[in-house]
């Protein structure tokens, strides 16, 4: 038996055959035509499945996870990817569906990319045998996806978790996505940067102004670096904690690019976090990095689709080996 995965993302369209353990037994990949019809983005897809079916274990296949850059819509079973613009409102699910290779009987199952980080971490990574955790991935954006109660929660169209977009400065900068303050708008990547750059640090000669240019200035004492990262790490405590005080989380797992610059982001992180979260019971929650870095959409999409998230028609496997 294993499971199938797919991972789209603006960048690459990744696909896997996952056994029962979590590892991967079959890979494929190619370059995502992110400018391309939508046509061209789906044929891709195609070829991907037609590379997975071609392997000697897709007979065993039992269901079929599609990770996808978000928005999703998991109750319709279409994707709008920010950053795929022909995409909008497709119906992802459908047209995996009727791939020519996929048994009759597998419904594909929709999750988001952050909700499948999630669903990984909490399957073979950091957050493993944890009942209530957050795992977040703060990297061009910032997202988040929660395990409550030992299972992936999700919500109603797939986008539970949304923690780039909780407000933490009501009268803040506006987002992109229309709101004000926005966790993302100070956390993200991209924003550290542009901070960075506005307090008036100059990144090396021939280097672009990147956060982890930013993260490297700032381990060699930078101010102006150090402030951007303070700033970033203080959002993102505010917005952790207002999602402790709702949930009563156990652990927090920070994955993706602006987490590769370490005890950079996390030292100012615990501490602010220390200062936000001081109820008693929201005391002294865990901020751990993330465990799974390349695969983690694969494996995460594959275990949203093994323990049967909405959607998942035929009878879920569930996960019985790795999983607590
Ligand atoms: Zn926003």
């Amino acid at each position: 038996m294993v499971y199938g995965a797919l991972d789209i993302g603006g960048t690459k369209i990744a696909g896997a055959l996952i056994d029962s353990g979590g590892r991967l037994v079959a890979r494929s990949q190619c370059a995502t035509p992110a400018q391309g019809s939508a046509e061209e983005l789906m044929a891709a897809v195609d070829a991907v499945l037609d590379d997975l079916a071609a392997s000697p274990e897709w007979a065993g296949l039992s269901c079929l996870g599609v990770g996808c850059a978000g928005p999703v819509d998991t109750a319709a079973g279409t994707v709008a990817p920010v950053n795929i613009p022909s995409w909008r409102g497709f119906p992802l699910v459908d047209r995996v569906r009727a791939h020519a290779r996929v048994p009759d009987g597998i419904r594909p199952v929709l999750v988001g990319d952050a909700v499948a980080m999630a669903a990984a971490e909490h399957w073979t990574g950091a957050a493993r045998g944890v009942d209530n955790a957050l795992c977040m991935v703060v990297s061009t954006g910032v997202g988040g996806g929660l395990v409550l109660n030992g299972s992936l929660h999700a919500g109603g169209s797939g986008n539970a978790g949304h923690i780039g977009h909780i407000s933490v400065e009501q009268n803040g900068p506006l987002c992109p996505c229309g709101a004000r303050g926005c966790v993302e708008r100070f956390a993200s990547g991209t924003a550290i940067a542009a901070h960075a750059l506005e307090s008036g640090w100059v990144p090396p000669a021939g280097a672009a102004p990147t956060a982890a240019a930013v993260a490297a200035a700032a381990r060699e004492g930078d101010t102006r670096a150090l402030a951007a990262y303070d700033r970033a790490a203080r959002a993102l405590a505010a917005g952790i904690a207002a999602t402790i005080a709702l949930v009563e989380l156990d652990l927090v797992v920070i994955g993706g690019g602006v987490a590769q610059a370490g005890e950079t982001l996390f030292g100012p992180l615990r501490r602010h976090l220390d200062g936000y979260a001081v109820l008693d019971f929201a005391r002294g929650v865990p901020v751990v990095p993330a465990r799974l870095a390349l695969d983690a959409g694969l494996i995460g999409a594959a275990a949203a689709a093994a323990t049967g998230l909405p959607g998942a028609g035929r009878g879920a496997p569930g996960l019985p080996a790795g999983r607590p």
